[in-house]
């Protein structure tokens, strides 16, 4: 069987950086794009905050321009998607979906964090059919068309606010009586006149015969004068956050309530040897572009280091 010097499981920033520090310091990486190649990045539109890009850089730019550099070095990328791993003895086995099997000395784990659904029936009912966990992807289809937004954080008023670009007019529900933003981020939200905040408001359903027609909603749900009602709308998006991709490997490493893998204080190091964390999956507090890239880079270090004290 294939062993593997330095394996990453993940094509976001911190698998990217990951890989660009690996393959400079010799370590013959291989990356495994996962599920959602580029990963969350691919889904946004104009990153302003990633530093070297006075003027702003397109996501699926950027996410291409990391693999690029990455692949200059002469790290490998495969597309398969690990969906078991045994991290009982080293070197570890990662087995992918198209049935193959590798080992590795070293294992990098940055495979992200997935969108969070409300969990109502109909969500699956109009998957695809008007019910979206990402605006970017799919707000072209709803111009000039009404459109709601789930959530009241900052995933939730980007989305409002890139939506109202397209569509007619965005609901933005919000369970709290007030917005969880940044400051900035609400009042561009409170600004936009397409933009209707429905404050204190539960989604219970969703109603339509040929994908989304409108929203089930109930004002001050459980309270004495909680009063239900429905919005017409086309596409309903959910920003209410994301879980991270841990499951495969809880089993050996520390995890949070939140399944957020708990790695060894500033470190990538999760307490099984040689095997690391970065980005996302690893940070329930920043969960940014760079701090991601930056997570990456440590765990590239700490698996040259490891390699080298181990003599692989
Ligand atoms: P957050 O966890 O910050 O916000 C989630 C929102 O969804 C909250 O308003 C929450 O409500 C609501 N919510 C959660 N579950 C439910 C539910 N079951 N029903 C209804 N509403 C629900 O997630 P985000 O994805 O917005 O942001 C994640 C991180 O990424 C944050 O740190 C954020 O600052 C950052 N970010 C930064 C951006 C930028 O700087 N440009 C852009 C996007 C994200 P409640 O408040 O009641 O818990």
């Amino acid at each position: 069987m294939e062993t593997i010097r330095c394996l990453i499981l993940g094509s976001g920033p911190a698998g990217y950086t990951a890989a660009i520090y690996a393959a400079r310091a010799g370590l013959s990486p291989v990356l495994y794009e996962g599920l959602q190649p580029g990963g969350q990045l691919t889904t946004t539109t104009e990153v302003e905050n990633f530093p070297g890009y006075p003027e702003g850089v397109d996501g699926n730019q950027m996410m291409d321009d990391m693999r690029a550099q990455a692949q200059r070095f002469g790290a490998e990328m495969r597309s398969a998607i690990a969906v078991k791993a045994d991290l009982s003895a080293a070197p570890y086995a990662v087995t992918f979906d198209d049935g193959s099997e590798v080992r590795c000395h070293t294992l990098v784990i940055a495979t992200g964090a997935t969108a969070k659904y409300l969990g109502l029936p109909d969500e699956e009912k109009y998957r695809g059919q008007g019910v979206s966990a990402c605006a970017t992807c799919d707000g072209f289809f709803y111009r000039k068309k009404n459109v709601a937004v789930v959530g009241g954080g900052d995933t939730a008023c980007e989305e409002a606010t890139y939506l109202a670009g397209l569509a007619a007019k965005v609901y933005l529900i919000v369970r709290k009586p007030f917005l969880r933003a940044s400051k900035a981020m609400q009042q561009k939200v409170m600004e936009n006149p397409k933009i209707e905040i429905l404050f204190e408001t539960n989604t219970v359903g969703l109603f339509g015969t040929d994908g989304v027609e409108g929203a089930h909603l109930v004002r001050r749900k459980g309270e004495p004068d909680e009063t239900p009602f429905d919005i017409a709308i086309d596409g309903f998006f959910l920003a209410i956050g994301h879980h991270p991709n841990s499951e495969l490997f809880t089993p050996w490493v520390k995890t949070d309530e939140a399944g957020y893998i708990i790695t060894e204080g500033a470190t990538p190091r999760t307490g099984v040897p040689g095997v690391f964390a970065a980005g996302d999956v690893a940070d329930p507090l920043y969960r940014q572009a760079i701090t991601a890239a930056a997570s990456g880079c440590k765990a590239a270090i700490e698996a040259e280091r490891y390699l080298t004290a181990h003599g692989l």
